[in-house]
């Protein structure tokens, strides 16, 4: 028996970096889990030790084609995060945003679950408005390499809110700014999980343009206390919001000290810049604080200390 407080909780994604970390946290708070994915990018390791929970289910299904269960609430994490892996198959990536997103509204109306979509500051695109604020509509290419995921987001969003509008969904919309910690795909491609594997390894560091782009990077635990607090909040605040470390580096900034605090002897390379690569971005956060009394606690150098740790293991492993 359930009690009255735990719900039937579906996560799409929810064998990736940020879903595995979420299924932990939902079984923690009493709920029912139910993990969904089709290890595109996630691997069954990041949630084996969850298996043996009788309140966890893990189900391999492609969120592109309709899904038929009864759930509470649904958590749509489903699409590769990172450039390398969501531009191998761009069709399939802009699919699983807009399928997967109809699919999962669909899901929502059928069995009145509210939905939480996990959108992006990809749909900032290169912004020219620095920090992003939530009402900055972006500055988004629609025909580049990234454009299958930044409009394939944008989309999403579009069909959250008309799925509010026109059918009274209880929806909730957050766009999430880079967001690292253990569980990350030691070959996904990202800056983070790239660096602290190269410096491990004692490679060089690749740096792409001359590192002088700026990211804000939050840890995963931040990021998912934003988040529940949102979906499990008032109904009334549907975002989008921004969830994110508003502290802001340079690439050649988080070179240097993933170098310094894994003491590796790793040189510097620069490589060629990618099509469309933001130039700068930082959430504004206000909208966060002033509804969720919520900001992030974690600062880069402490969350790094407890990411590299993961990354070690896999190294040692020959796993990275
Ligand atoms: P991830 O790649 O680790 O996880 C994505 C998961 O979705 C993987 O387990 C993958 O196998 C699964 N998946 C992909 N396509 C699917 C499909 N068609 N059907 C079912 N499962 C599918 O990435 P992540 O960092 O955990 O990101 C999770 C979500 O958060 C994504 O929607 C991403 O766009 C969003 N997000 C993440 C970040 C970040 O910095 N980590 C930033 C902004 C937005
Ligand atoms: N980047 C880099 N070296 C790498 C991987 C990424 O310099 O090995 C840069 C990338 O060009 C971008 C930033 O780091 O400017 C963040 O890249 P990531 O892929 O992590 O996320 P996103 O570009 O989606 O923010």
């Amino acid at each position: 028996m359930r009690n009255s407080k735990s719900k039937r909780v579906l996560i799409t994604g929810g064998a990736g970096f940020l879903g595995s970390h979420l299924c932990e946290r939902m079984l923690e708070r009493g709920h029912d889990v139910l993990c969904v994915d089709n290890f595109f990018t996630g691997s069954k390791d990041n949630v084996a030790h969850l298996l043996d929970n009788h309140r966890f289910e893990l189900m391999r299904h492609d969120v592109t084609f309709p899904l038929y269960v009864e759930v509470d609430h649904i958590y749509n994490l489903a699409c590769p995060a990172s450039p390398v892996h969501y531009q191998f198959d761009p069709v399939q990536t802009t699919k699983t945003s807009v399928h997967g997103a109809i699919n999962m509204l669909g899901l929502a109306k059928r069995v009145k679950a509210r939905i939480f979509q996990a959108s992006t500051s990809e749909v900032y695109g290169d912004p020219e408005v620095h920090p992003q604020r939530e009402d900055y509509w972006g500055h988004t290419n629609p025909i580049g390499l990234r454009s299958c995921y930044d409009e394939g987001k944008r989309c999403a969003e579009t069909l959250f809110f008309d799925y509010h509008r026109q059918h009274g969904l209880e929806i909730k919309v957050a766009r999430i700014f880079n967001t690292y910690g253990p569980n990350m795909h030691p070959a996904d491609g990202r800056v983070v999980s790239n660096f602290i594997v190269q410096a491990l390894k004692g490679e060089p560091i690749t740096i792409y343009g001359d590192g002088s782009q700026t990211r804000s990077f939050c840890y995963v635990d931040d990021l998912l206390e934003g988040i529940i607090t949102f979906v499990e909040g008032p109904a009334d605040f549907v975002g989008p919001v921004n969830i994110g470390n508003p502290e802001e580096f340079t690439i050649r900034q988080l070179a240097e000290l993933v170098i310094d605090m894994t003491n590796a002897r790793s040189s510097l390379i620069f490589n060629d810049l990618p099509s469309d690569d933001p130039k700068q971005r930082r959430p504004d956060i206000s909208l966060a604080r002033e509804k969720l009394g919520w900001e992030p606690k974690i600062k880069l150098a402490e969350g790094l200390r407890k990411t590299i740790p993961y990354f070690e293991n896999l190294v040692r492993r020959g796993q990275a």
